[in-house]
C-alpha cells in the first residue's frame, strides 16, 4: 500500500457510513467498515462482501464495532449509552465485540476499532477498574485472532486516553484518531492531542467540525461539517500526521446518512481536497 491511500468509512447494513457503490464510483481504494448486524455477520456474508471489494480493488483496513442502544443524540446521551462503559450492557457488548472481531478475521482484517465510551475519570473507582478488566479480556481474545484494537478518540482528553491505554497493560491496544471528535465533544485541541498520542495512532479519520460556543463546550455538540469547512485545519492536520510518522489510510468520515446525495458529494470533494494536500505535503 502506498503512503496515505484515500479511504472512507462505509456501512453495510448498520452505521452512518457511505454505501459500497459510492466507494466504487469514487474509486476510493480503502475502506473502514461499520460492523454489520449480528444476522449478517456470517461466513457467507463475509465472503460475498470480500468478493465485491476484490472485484473493485477495495481493501478493508478496519472493522468498527457498534451496538444496539447507542445514542449520539446529545453528549450526555452518548456518555450514558455508548460503548463498553455502561454497566448494564458491558458484558453482553464485550461478548458481541469479540464476535465482531471474529467476523473481521473472516474478512482478513487485523484491526478492529470502537468508541469504548466515556472512560470514567476516577482511575481508582470500580467502574474504571471494571472497564480495564473487560478491555483486557477483549484484547486477549482478539490477540488470538492476530488482531489489534484501535480506540476512537474524542470522548475523553488525550491525556486521559493515554492513562487508560497505559493502565490496560496490553500490547495490542492503539488509537484511531478522529480530529473532529475532539472538537465536537469539546475534549481538546485536535492538533495538540494528535501530537500527544501520535506514537499510538494506527488509523485515523478525516472528519471536520466546528466548536460549540465556548460556554457550552463539552455539554453541547459542535457541528460536523464537510471536510475543509470546519475548525480542524486539514493542512495542519496532515502535516502533523506526517510529523508523527503516520503512513496509513486517510479515511474520510461524513456522518449524514439522512442525506445520501450530499454525503456522496461531500465525500467526493473530500477526496479531491486530500489528494491535493497529499501531493503538496508528501
Ligand atoms: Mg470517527
Amino acid at each position: 500500500m502506498s503512503q496515505w491511500p484515500i479511504g472512507v468509512f462505509t456501512s453495510v447494513d448498520a452505521g452512518l457510513g457511505v454505501r459500497l457503490d459510492v466507494v466504487e464510483e469514487l474509486k476510493i481504494p480503502t475502506v473502514q467498515i461499520h460492523a454489520p448486524h449480528q444476522a449478517t455477520r456470517t461466513e457467507a456474508a463475509a465472503q460475498e462482501f470480500l468478493k465485491k471489494c476484490q472485484s473493485s480493488g477495495i481493501e478493508v483496513t478496519c472493522v468498527f464495532g457498534g451496538f444496539e442502544g447507542e445514542s449520539y443524540a446529545s453528549i450526555a446521551e452518548s456518555a450514558r449509552t455508548v460503548g463498553l462503559v455502561p454497566l448494564e450492557t458491558r458484558a453482553a457488548r464485550a461478548q458481541e465485540m469479540k464476535e465482531i472481531a471474529d467476523f473481521a478475521k473472516l474478512l482478513g482484517v487485523s484491526t478492529v476499532a470502537l468508541h469504548i465510551g466515556f472512560v470514567p475519570e476516577d482511575r481508582n473507582g470500580d467502574n474504571y477498574k471494571g472497564l480495564l478488566e473487560v478491555t483486557r479480556d477483549l484484547l486477549d481474545h482478539i490477540k488470538q485472532n492476530g488482531q489489534q484494537l484501535n480506540l476512537e478518540t474524542g470522548q475523553e482528553s488525550a491525556d486521559h486516553l493515554l492513562e487508560f491505554i497505559s493502565d490496560v497493560e496490553r500490547d495490542n491496544l492503539f488509537i484511531n484518531f478522529d480530529p473532529a471528535n475532539m472538537i465536537l465533544y469539546g475534549t481538546g485541541d485536535p492538533i495538540e492531542a494528535l501530537k500527544k498520542v501520535g506514537h499510538l495512532v494506527r488509523s485515523i479519520h478525516c472528519k471536520d467540525g466546528t466548536w460549540a460556543p465556548e460556554a457550552d463546550r463539552g455539554t453541547a455538540w459542535g457541528c460536523e461539517v464537510a471536510l475543509g469547512q470546519g475548525d480542524v485545519g486539514m493542512e495542519t492536520y496532515l502535516r502533523t500526521l506526517k510529523e508523527i510518522g503516520y503512513t496509513g489510510p486517510l479515511t474520510i468520515e461524513r456522518e449524514i446518512p439522512e442525506d445520501r446525495e450530499k454525503q456522496k458529494a461531500d465525500v467526493g470533494a473530500a477526496v479531491s481536497l486530500l489528494e491535493e494536500l497529499r501531493s503538496n505535503i508528501l
